[in-house]
């Protein structure tokens, strides 16, 4: 499943493509993906020219004055700028044509990806709520806000710090793993590299959210924003225009100390690392490097 980083790097190669292009035509190969495909796509779009490509959370904005094409990849999805007479492939879904002779292309096999729209002023019951950023805003200057268009009457997430995780944690029993996956608490800190900063951090996953000082908060939000800023650097040497995310990413797999590692060795102190399910997701710790 793209994570974070995998979205990022397709916004980003995404943006030179599509940024100040206008949509010529929508072409929709189905009515559905993981939900039916929103009207404005073939009735608004078109005509349309492309103000910004952001991303919040794991979604994607493709702004324009009237509102904004929103796509999440799902499990599956992929994005590719082609030339416009590139032959469609299987699982081929949507095609927004551009006055560039270029076509954006989202394929998703298993149809768990979405397109929907969110009308400009407006924010989208899915992006409702979110908690902030890991990272600083992307796509344009005003990406930090919570989900708005920039017209919009902006409400401004807090800022993802120590002291935030600190004083949102008081009281919550939940183990500190689970406490940071929740989309409430901080959008995008997926499985793989939550258990990377937890380890870097040397918190056990298991702790309670509640129990974590606000000296190791600040060294665990260290950790995530070093790791998917690092994961995100990788994924844009690796990958340009072409993106096709799937699976755990493959650039980043020898240089875990955690993730998918249980019983095997721990890099830090040579003990074998614990293995268990937290929130139904499997967990892999090191027992003495991590309290
Ligand atoms: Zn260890």
């Amino acid at each position: 499943m793209p994570e974070l980083p995998e979205v990022e790097t397709t916004r980003a190669g995404l943006a030179p493509h599509l940024v100040g292009r206008r949509v010529v035509t929508a072409t929709l190969r189905r009515p559905d993906l993981r939900w039916p495909i929103a009207a404005e796509i073939a009735g608004l779009l078109p005509g349309r020219r492309i103000e910004a490509v952001r991303r919040r959370a794991k979604y994607l904005l493709l702004d324009t004055a009237v509102g904004s094409a929103l796509l999440h990849l799902g499990m599956s999805g992929s994005l590719r700028v082609l030339p416009a007479d590139t032959p469609v492939r299987d699982h081929d879904h949507v095609d927004l044509a551009l006055d560039s002779g270029q076509v954006l292309r989202f394929n998703d096999p298993r149809r768990f990806g979405c397109l929907l729209w969110q009308p400009r002023g407006e924010v989208h019951p899915l992006l409702a709520g979110l908690g902030p950023e890991p990272l600083p805003a992307s796509g344009s200057a005003r990406a930090t806000v919570d989900g708005m268009d920039p017209e919009g009457g902006d409400v401004v997430a807090p800022t993802f710090s120590g002291d935030y995780l600190f004083a949102l944690s008081r009281g919550r029993r939940v183990p500190v793993k689970s406490f940071l996956m929740d989309q409430k608490v901080v959008v995008g800190v997926g499985n793989i590299y939550v258990a990377e900063a937890l380890f870097a951090a040397g918190i056990s996953p298991l702790r309670a959210a509640g129990k974590v000082s606000r000296e190791r908060y600040a060294r665990l939000v260290e950790a995530v924003t070093t790791i998917l800023a690092h994961a995100i650097t990788r994924g844009g040497t690796t990958l340009r225009d072409f993106i096709s995310p799937d699976g755990a990413p493959g650039y980043f797999e020898q240089e875990l100390f955690a993730y998918g590692r249980g019983g095997e060795a721990c890099r830090r102190c040579g003990r074998a690392l614990k293995q268990a399910l937290v929130g139904q997701r499997a967990t892999v710790w090191c027992g003495h490097c991590q309290r």
